[in-house]
């Protein structure tokens, strides 16, 4: 087990290549798919759109042939969902609507707000139309053949919408990931249950479990565990067999909470290390600096630290990039850094980088600047509550001055 401390880029290099991507896949269903991560590329098999058709609506004309001052016979309507019967005869327009097809013989709409009429009902134009114009031409956004959506994808609402688009009503993507979620530590009660006089109640599990859902993956929550050894190996054992995928319990992820640091009751990294790997155990990070990656068989082990923004803040920098890798995304994501202005001035011990809670927002001239939150203490729950980014201190510097550019990483 290594004990020398890692800077962030260190442990998440090793991390990522201690974990390998899952490489099942099944079929689900658009409306099931969204943050799923594709198996295969995704190639079109129509244009889009199939014909050339109306951006407006308003008159179908031919451009070449119209006359400024003319007026137009009206020879038809034409709605979305239809196509009109004859070409557009000279001296005439089409009236159309949006997304219907343009007639045989047109090469230009005139959008409603700028034709009148006579008398007759005849067409004015009150502009000098150019061919081309206000229509959207066949394969103008999607060509049959292209690549629609790389392997390794993870889906959003934007790509549903183009799969929905191709006529697809099911999509190829990776199995999900099983990750599991326990908190360790003899002094927690589950909310809902009587506590005793020395028990706080745990808040890591629910607030671990919501940032993996945004990822899609199967959580299964294995509850609370006292600071035991024997339990801990029945639970890490359970975790990592894969014979117990029959009663639910193999999980390709295990991230735990508490029990990683250098107390009396803190075994988890011990058990972990007996039963089998751990890569590494602590990073310069604060908060965060416990956090254990380990192996049992081919079950990935995260242990976060026990105090509630640490596990927070590991969670979002260590176990989501670690679950992108195994889930198979290969679309080069990255955390948004931005950079604001400081509002105060800072003094710290370098050494670590440092997730200060913080809010960022805009000055009256328009500039992003970004305060900390008052008490930065690991702690304090509230500082991530009343926080809509993290502020990153790198860990050369010491002092920051009101004025200074400082990175920040907006919460998402
Ligand atoms: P540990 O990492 O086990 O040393 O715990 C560090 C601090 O976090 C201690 O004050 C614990 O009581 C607290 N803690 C550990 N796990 C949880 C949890 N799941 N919910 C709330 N507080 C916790
Ligand atoms: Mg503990």
């Amino acid at each position: 087990m290594s004990s020398s401390w890692l800077s962030l880029e260190e442990a998440l290099a090793k991390a990522l290549a201690a974990t390998h991507a899952v490489s099942d896949v099944e079929i689900v269903s658009l409306f099931s798919a969204h943050r799923r991560v594709v198996a295969q590329d995704v190639v079109a098999t129509l244009d889009v759109p199939p014909w050339d058709n109306s951006a407006m609506d308003g008159f179908a004309i031919n451009a070449g042939s119209y006359n400024q001052g003319q007026t137009l016979i009206v020879q038809g309507i034409i709605t979305a969902g239809e196509k009109a019967s004859t070409p557009l005869a000279v001296g005439h327009a089409y009236k159309i609507m949006t997304g219907a097809p343009i007639p045989d013989g047109a090469n230009a709409v005139i959008m409603i707000e700028n034709c009148g009429s006579d008398a007759n009902g005849n067409v004015i134009i009150n502009e000098d139309p150019t061919p081309g114009q206000n229509i959207r031409p066949q394969a103008n956004d999607i060509t049959k053949g292209q690549v629609l959506i790389k392997k390794g994808t993870q889906l959003r609402a934007e790509h549903l919408m183009l799969l929905s688009s191709q006529g697809l009503n099911e999509v190829v993507v990776y199995r999900k990931l099983r990750v599991g979620v326990v908190a360790t530590g003899n002094e927690l009660a589950a909310p809902g249950e009587l506590r005793s006089n020395t028990q706080i109640y745990e808040s890591n599990r629910v607030g671990i479990s919501a940032i993996l859902s945004d990822e899609n993956v199967e959580v299964i929550d294995f509850g609370i565990v006292e600071d035991d050894k024997a339990s801990l190996t029945c639970l890490f054992n359970q975790a990592a067999d894969p014979t117990s995928k029959a009663i639910g319990n193999h999980v390709d992820i295990m991230v735990s909470s508490g029990g990683v640091s250098v107390g009396d009751a803190d075994y988890v990294k011990d058990v972990i290390e007996a039963m089998g790997h751990i890569e590494f155990w602590k990073i310069a990070v604060k908060p965060g600096k416990p956090f254990a990656l380990g192996k049992l068989n081919n079950t990935v082990f995260c242990g976060l630290p026990g105090n509630p923004v640490s596990s927070f803040v590991t969670a979002k920098l260590l176990v989501l990039p670690i679950i992108s890798k195994m889930q198979g995304r290969q679309d080069g994501h990255t955390a948004l850094t931005v950079t604001a202005v400081l509002t105060k001035d800072i003094k710290r011990r370098a050494g670590r980088r440092d997730y200060q809670r913080a809010t960022m927002s805009y000055d009256d001239n328009g500039s992003l600047v970004v305060t900390p939150f008052k008490t930065q203490s690991s702690g304090v729950m509230t500082s991530i509550t009343s926080a809509n980014c993290f502020m990153i201190i790198h860990e050369d510097i010491s002092t920051l001055a009101i004025g200074d550019t400082v990175p920040v990483m907006p919460f998402t």
